[in-house]
């Protein structure tokens, strides 16, 4: 799970990581009204969106071209700036060419950058670690730093037996050329580490971290997202949520506690277990079609799951076709049948559905598809099922 900026900002303040003030703001009046609480003479206006690059990026249809974030140097200066980002739609190169709608901006407090860093703690795979990445060339993303000057970036495996100490936040700050107080301010590192590990993250960045000219290390951007796996450990974060910024067939899929990703084929797919899964999306490849989705009904396929799945399946408007495959163990196949069964009904399903179950009571469950009157494809194996369903959707 993603959250936006300020948020992260909020978060990541209350374990004291040094930011700048700010106000959320969703009006342009609004943003006024919070510019006036702030010091001033100098603020920012951030379109917040879940993604970056949003200073080089540009709002669709504006010919002036300027980007989601703003430097102005006065309260009316905020609420136009506010006025041109609320309810536009800003693409940068994390967007795509779609863009993402930019429903707040957060007013800050302009900061005065001597330098700009770049901090970032991620679980590192290939270690099996928290890692700690760090680079003089703050502002730009990671990714081009890494293509391009590899060198330029530092990286610290954290142990998670012994854990974050002092030597690893000075080793960093002396390979950014820290120096002076700003080599103990770097404990930064400490701080946002132990958020990490406390919070279940899975990445955070902060992008630019700066040197204020006072000599103080300020977070100036910050992203932060969550190990979905781990957010039922934090039912805390839930208020974080923002549904508008994910794919409505995810989000329903979430609501639903089904693990569903859109991908852009035309046959629907609705398995139990994500090994079955990834097989099933492999044979439809193989015999000359697409899938539409990657869905896992988990292990309770009952009626109710199984609507919903429909339901979330059908609402693609490229599915052509749906197919079944489910393995009878703990729920039972005449179960899943009749739950099918019931779905299909229920949602006067209008593409070819192909079935394929197999194990527990599978002859029960077949007979029930077989009497049902629905024009249900029956499959043996899952070869068959998939000619089956791409036949279908080859009109054949
Ligand atoms: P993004 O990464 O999405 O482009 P950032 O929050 O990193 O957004 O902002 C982009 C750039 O805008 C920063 O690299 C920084 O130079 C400038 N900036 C951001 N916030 C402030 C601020 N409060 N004061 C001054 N400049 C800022
Ligand atoms: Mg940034």
């Amino acid at each position: 799970m993603n959250i936006h900026e300020y948020q992260a900002k909020e978060l990541l303040g209350r374990y004291g990581v040094a930011v700048l003030q700010g106000h959320v703001a969703w009006t342009a009046e609004e943003a006024a009204a919070a510019a006036a609480k702030l010091p001033g003479p100098v603020y920012v206006v951030k379109s917040q969106i879940h993604a970056g690059g949003r200073g080089a990026g540009r709002f669709a249809n504006d010919p002036n071209g300027k980007g989601g974030v703003r430097v102005v140097k006065s309260v009316e200066d905020v609420k136009a700036a506010a006025e041109a980002m609320i309810g536009k739609v800003l693409v940068t190169k994390q967007t795509g060419e779609a863009g993402k709608l930019v429903s707040r901006v957060y007013v800050e407090d302009g900061c005065d950058i001597k330098r700009e860093l770049y901090l970032g703690l991620l679980v590192d795979r290939d270690s099996s670690r928290v890692t700690v990445m760090a680079s003089t060339e703050g502002g730009m993303e990671i990714e081009e730093v890494a293509e391009h000057h590899p060198e330029k970036i530092l990286k610290v495996a954290i142990d998670p037996a012994s854990g974050i100490s002092a030597f690893h936040a000075r080793k960093l700050a002396f390979g950014l050329g820290l120096t002076g107080k700003q080599v103990g301010s770097f404990t930064i590192v400490l701080t946002l580490y132990a958020a990490f590990l406390e919070l279940d993250c899975a990445i955070v960045e902060i992008n630019p971290l700066v040197v204020t000219g006072a000599g103080e290390i300020v977070a100036l951007d910050a992203k932060v997202s969550f190990d979905d796996n781990a957010l039922f450990r934090h039912k805390d974060l839930e208020g974080l949520r923002d549904d508008s910024e994910m794919d409505p067939k995810e989000l329903d899929a979430v609501k639903n506690d089904l693990n569903y990703v859109a991908l852009d084929g035309e046959i629907g797919c609705m398995v139990n277990g994500a090994g079955l899964a990834m097989a099933t999306m492999d044979i439809i490849k193989l015999y000359g079609s697409s899938p539409a989705n990657f869905l896992d009904v988990g292990g309770t396929a009952n009626a109710a799951r199984v609507t919903e799945a429909f339901r979330i399946i059908t609402s693609d408007v490229n599915v052509k076709a749906i197919l079944v495959n489910i393995f009878g163990g703990i729920a039972k196949c005449d179960m899943i049948a009749n739950g099918i069964v019931e779905a299909s009904k229920n949602l006067k399903l209008s593409v070819p559905l192909v079935v394929r179950l197999e194990g527990t009571n599978v002859e029960l469950g077949k007979k029930i598809l077989a009497e049902s009157g629905l024009a249900i494809i029956p499959a043996e194996n899952l070869a068959d099922a998939a000619q089956k369903v791409v036949a279908a959707v080859k009109g054949a």
